[in-house]
């Protein structure tokens, strides 16, 4: 992988560059659509890459490996194959989910089945963040998944059963799937924790993070040498030679440890193998992203790429952008589309509302997508109310392409020198409808 900055702010954290992977080339900053289970739930990879026209897709390792597992995902050839998709694709490191989705067995599957809610990464904020925690008190997920010095052991969302994994089952899954970026395993302690609990959370995450190196460099000798006695056989499927990985900078909502989290993780190095690029993951709030990515993005090396790990939400990503983020994922524009929501650039729609169902105009008249140049608020509305799996899937495009393009508008201002001036715009008219 490699990551060439384009053009920077003036004074500022923000910039425009560009990711090359062995797949293809991110535009940085760039919205990247989640597909949990290896699918952007109701749309083809085709529509995903041709309606949408987004660079990568991030899969979530936790739920691949619950199911289908990683050895068939291995036999269909990794990621890329397994799910049809041609361009750039990033793994997480299955932590997050680790510590937040043991809860949900036992008290009651059908909520996830039903709204498929957690079963995804939720947006690291606030109260929709591991929920659970505030039952128990505790900050150490103690009721659900259990993490100690070496690793979590948590129970499946699919079936109850236990699992464990570790700074190096995470590498070893991430490295069977074989997206292009992968990320390092890491604590995410709740949103609720006090600051001795962040700072053990960020400690054990940097220690983590030594071993995540020292994997994925012993990975890479493996593939590189297997690959040298196969050299012939095309089905030997060794792709860690290729990932890159991205270690995550944690703290909270501090200061101090946000700054100290970037410092470590920023100049790491284990037996000469360093990071890639960045995750800033943890709890956040949403009125953080000025500070602690600020923060973060001050300390970490300006020459490396920096993801904001299940953030961004239109507002979010301006913040995210102006603050020195390259990449975003979340699984708001496709879960609020399943809820018949759509962003606009003035501001969230609820197409359930009595206004749109006589209303023959586009859902949005500033957006160039497939659903906005062929279907009425009209006909969207009346999707919705009837339950049509159609108002999924065109209000999917819709609201992935607005995330997309708005990032890419972003982009094209900071290489036009106009960044505020655009990102101004952008703002009044998203608060004021
Ligand atoms: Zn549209």
């Amino acid at each position: 992988m490699k990551f060439t900055i384009k053009s920077k702010v003036k004074g500022g954290l923000a910039r425009a560059g560009v990711i090359e992977t062995p797949h293809g080339n991110i535009e940085t900053p760039a919205f990247i659509p989640v597909g949990t289970k290896a699918t952007i739930k109701s749309l083809t990879p085709e529509q995903v890459r041709d309606l949408v026209n987004a660079d990568a897709v991030l899969a979530n390792t936790y739920h691949l490996y619950l199911q289908p597992g990683t050895e068939i995902m291995k036999k269909a050839g990794g990621l890329h194959k397994f799910m049809n998709w041609s361009r750039p694709t990033f793994t997480d490191s299955g932590g997050f989910q680790a510590f937040s989705l043991g809860a949900a067995w036992g008290k009651g599957i059908s909520k996830l089945a039903n709204e498929e809610s957690e079963a995804e990464r939720v947006p690291q904020g606030g109260e929709e963040l591991i929920s659970d925690s505030s039952d128990s008190g505790s900050p150490n997920h103690a009721s659900f998944a259990s993490v100690d010095d070496d690793g979590v052991t948590f129970k499946s969302i699919i079936d109850g059963s236990t699992h464990r994994f570790t700074p190096e089952v995470s590498m070893d899954i991430q490295r069977d799937i074989g997206a292009d970026i992968i990320f390092a395993f890491d604590e995410c302690a709740a949103p609720n924790a006090d600051y001795e609990y962040q700072k053990v959370a960020m400690n054990r995450t940097h220690e983590w993070a030594k071993r995540c190196l020292g994997r994925h460099h012993s990975n890479h000798l493996k593939d590189v040498s297997s690959n040298e006695t196969e050299s012939s056989s095309s089905s030997s499927f060794s792709l860690s030679s290729n990932q890159a990985l991205f270690g995550i900078v944690q703290g909270g909502r501090h200061e101090d440890l946000r700054r100290e989290s970037a410092r470590v993780i920023g100049k790491m190095n284990v037996d000469g193998t360093e990071f890639d690029g960045f995750g800033i993951g943890g709890s956040f709030d949403k009125r953080d992203i000025g500070t602690a990515v600020k923060w973060v993005n001050e300390e970490l090396p300006e020459d490396k790429p920096r993801h904001l790990l299940g953030i961004g939400e239109p507002l979010d990503l301006i913040m995210g952008i102006e603050n020195g983020v390259d990449t975003f994922d979340c699984v708001a524009p496709t879960r609020i589309a399943r809820n018949g929501a759509a962003y606009s650039s003035r501001g969230r729609l609820n197409l359930f509302n009595a206004e749109f169902v006589n209303d023959t105009g586009p859902l949005d008249a500033e957006c160039a997508c497939y659903t906005c140049k062929n279907y009425s608020r009209a006909y969207l509305s009346h999707l919705c109310r009837a339950k049509e799996m159609l108002s999924a899937t065109l209000l999917s495009i819709h609201n992935l392409y607005f995330l997309v393009n708005m990032v890419k508008r972003l982009r094209q201002a900071i290489i036009d020198d106009n960044f505020e001036e655009v990102k101004n715009e952008m703002l009044t008219k998203l608060q004021i409808k």
